[in-house]
């Protein structure tokens, strides 16, 4: 049986102040979410100060992206290690907004999957086709692609300890979900293609969605029989409108 995971992606938002008062506002009422794990991915300069508050209650810290190497002359980067060494247990690696402003490509969100797991994490390797790629009718085309490059990088076996998160890059800040038999269908297509290397691995796979859930949509989305969560933009920077969501898991 797999445990639904609901994550808050927060992007580059707060404050000292503000992510103090999110932080306790989620765990004011993140005790009574029995059917859910949860999990809240900080900028990484609130890591430390998130963490400490949090302090190994019911809601588990990650962070939003790593560096692939694990130290050295990489100016600016934050190592897989050093996350692990302040309490994460999740990082997100290929979010659409890396692979996008960043140049990420699929071998790239490869390598950093690898890495996280290298550190000790779980990472959450997100995938996600454009409007236009939808649009052409290339939505299992990409999709392929992108779930190929970890099955032929880090390898199935890798996945038996990984997150996916399926999150369509236009539904990501619009306001346009995908529907709940969309990302079934999306979610179903990202299982069957594990399932083809490794059907028990494809099996407990946690499969998440992305991209414009709120508490109206959670427990729609969440119904879906290949939907094991979410992966929570906008909506987990307000705690009540969160811990929604997580009771919808
Ligand atoms: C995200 O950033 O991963 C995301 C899904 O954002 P939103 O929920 O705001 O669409």
């Amino acid at each position: 049986m797999r445990r639904t995971l609901v994550a808050g992606n927060w992007k580059m938002n707060g404050s000292r102040a503000s992510v103090a008062e999110l932080v306790d506002g989620l765990l004011a009422g993140a005790g009574t979410v029995a059917s859910a794990e949860v999990a809240i991915c900080p900028p990484h300069v609130f890591l430390a100060e998130v963490g400490a508050r949090l302090d190994g209650g019911p809601v588990a810290l990650g962070a939003q992206d790593l560096s692939e190497h694990v130290s050295g002359a990489y100016t600016g980067e934050i190592a897989g290690p050093m996350l692990a060494e302040y309490g994460c247990r999740y990082v997100i690696v290929g979010h659409s907004e890396r692979r996008a402003y960043h140049g990420e490509d699929d071998a790239l969100v490869a390598r950093k999957l690898a890495t996280a797991q290298a550190a000790g994490m779980i990472p959450i390797a997100c995938v996600g086709e454009t409007l236009e790629e939808r649009e052409a009718g290339d939505t299992e085309t990409v999709i392929g692609r992108q779930v190929d490059a970890l099955l032929d990088g880090p390898g199935v076996v890798a996945l038996a300890s990984a997150v996916i998160a399926y999150e369509p890059v236009w539904a990501i800040g619009t306001g346009r979900t995908a529907t709940p038999d969309q990302a079934q269908s999306v979610h179903a297509f990202i299982r069957g293609r594990i399932a083809a290397r490794d059907a028990a691995i494809a099996d407990g796979l946690r499969l998440l969605y992305g991209g414009s859930v709120k508490g109206a949509n959670a427990s729609e989305l969440f119904a879906m029989q290949d939907i094991d969560g979410g992966l929570i933009g906008g909506a987990s920077l307000d705690a009540d409108e969160f811990l929604t969501i997580c009771h919808a898991g």
